[in-house]
């Protein structure tokens, strides 16, 4: 039986999907105003693994991961400058043209790491019209109120529970938050849910729903409400979008654990006010990266994305790293971390290259029931690094699938065969300075070069 942690309940609790063989999963995915870097990645690799892993187990998936194009302000707060229009204003380039950049940015990062692209990819932009139903539904229900100045916010004292997924009282909530300059709010926990468009901005008319904005002209993202031009807060689209695409309670909600609150948390009483229903069954958060013990950020300017993690180390040996941490621990990563995913990476594809067709199947379960143990990625792999040899090809393969490993052998990658054979040849002359040129070529088309006395063997990494 599988089981994952809830965060919702604190409980480990035995995975049951809602519909038989079938799982309907939504992970809030970027702000595309920047490159992500290897802190979200560890997200998108944690929740690529539940995604593969429940494949595995024989559920079909599907996986919603929304892209934030619009509403997500600088710091998070519910004041600044939104992110997107912001990195317009620094570039000079118009909000389309960041938009898509970084959205296609960021599909290449999953690409490339390996993981399994998403069922949709939904953007906030395109469901202005789904945003505005929504949050019309929440006045009417009395959860909101719309102010003079032309915002929409939740009334966070209206939902008893709010604070249920963070584990903290609302009477906590309520006089812990800080207090914040817009005049207009109820009170300083209330949270946005439509922001009226600076004033003095040329905001110009949109059908609510528009596909595309004319953002060469205007520099906004602005639309038409009834509440006058603006636009959605942040949290809105996360519920719009996952009830749209996945229906008003889901299975499995997820994301890194700094969005437990407030997003989340928010998310919950946005859609639990609308639906009367669960939002989602299961709440997944993946721990946080550190760079060398300290917190990776644009901000403290330590940041490394993917492309070029990638030039140190190959996809198969980043997920293999991350993944001997458990995913709700934090993971720092580290010459020595990363260095730990590279031997084990020589190691299993080492064994798989000499593996049986005959495996032993309770070695397999083990690995298998390890993963079942809330993911317990560590332990998995420290039992596939030993039992290695009790395993057979088939089994790698599966594991390998699980795991989101690529095994391109040698003789699959004719550019890398052809200067394996060379250097084959140039070896039984004593050539040694051919054999070394084409040692360092087969290096850089992604293989580990072991030479015994009699042979070689090429690895890929
Ligand atoms: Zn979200």
């Amino acid at each position: 039986m599988f089981q994952i942690y809830n965060t919702l309940t604190g409980k480990r609790e035995n995975f049951k999907s809602i519909k038989p063989h079938k799982v309907g999963m939504y992970v809030c995915g970027p702000t595309v105003y920047d490159y992500g870097h290897v802190g979200h990645a560890r997200t998108y690799l944690t929740f690529d693994l539940i995604n593969r892993f429940l494949n595995f187990l024989g559920y079909k998936v599907n996986y919603i991961q929304n892209i934030t194009d619009v509403g997500h302000l600088v710091g998070d707060a519910e004041t600044g400058t939104d992110k997107i229009k912001k990195k317009a204003q620094e570039t000079g380039e118009s909000i389309g043209d960041i938009v898509r950049h970084y959205t296609e940015a960021h599909l290449e990062d999953l690409k490339s790491l390996n993981i399994l692209e998403p069922s949709n990819l939904p953007k906030a932009s395109e469901h202005i019209k789904d945003i505005v139903t929504f949050v019309e539904d929440l006045i009417s229900k009395g959860f909101a109120y719309v102010t003079e100045e032309g915002n929409v916010y939740f009334s966070v004292n209206k939902k008893p529970d709010y604070g249920k997924l963070s584990h903290r009282e609302l009477a906590e909530i309520l006089t812990g938050t800080r207090v914040e300059p817009e005049k207009d709010k109820r009170l300083p926990a209330d949270f946005a849910l439509w922001k009226a468009a600076p004033s003095g901005a040329t905001a110009f008319a949109r059908e609510p729903g528009a596909t595309e904005v004319n953002s060469e002209r205007s520099g906004e993202y602005v639309w038409d409400s009834p509440w006058g031009k603006g636009f959605p807060g942040w949290h809105i689209e996360c519920s719009v979008m996952s009830q749209k695409y996945l229906g008003d309670t889901f299975d499995i909600h997820g994301s890194a654990v700094e969005h437990v609150f407030p997003h989340h948390e928010n998310e919950i009483a946005q859609s639990e006010a609308k639906t009367g229903a669960p939002l989602a069954n299961y709440w997944v958060h993946s721990g946080m990266l550190t760079l060398n013990g300290r917190k990776m950020s644009k901000s403290l300017g330590n940041t490394i994305r993917v492309p070029d993690a990638l030039k140190d180390y190959s996809a198969n040996e980043i997920r293999l790293s991350f993944y001997q941490t458990p995913y709700r621990q934090p993971f720092d990563y580290t010459r020595e971390s990363m260095t730990q995913g590279v031997a084990l990476r020589s190691k299993l594809f080492n064994s798989y290259m000499s593996a049986k067709e005959e495996g032993n199947d309770e070695r397999f379960t083990e690995i298998i029931s390890a993963l079942s143990d809330d993911l317990d990625t560590h332990r998995a792999l420290d039992l596939w690094s030993e039992q290695a040899n009790s395993l057979s090809r088939e089994q790698f393969e599966r594991l390998f699938s699980v795991f989101g490993l690529k095994f391109v052998s040698i003789e699959e990658n004719l550019q890398a065969k052809k200067l394996s054979d060379e250097r084959d040849e140039a070896r039984s002359k004593k050539d040694f300075l051919t054999s070394d040129n084409r040692r360092n070529e087969i290096q850089q088309l992604g293989y580990e070069v072991v030479d015994t006395d009699t042979s070689s063997q090429y690895i890929p990494r």
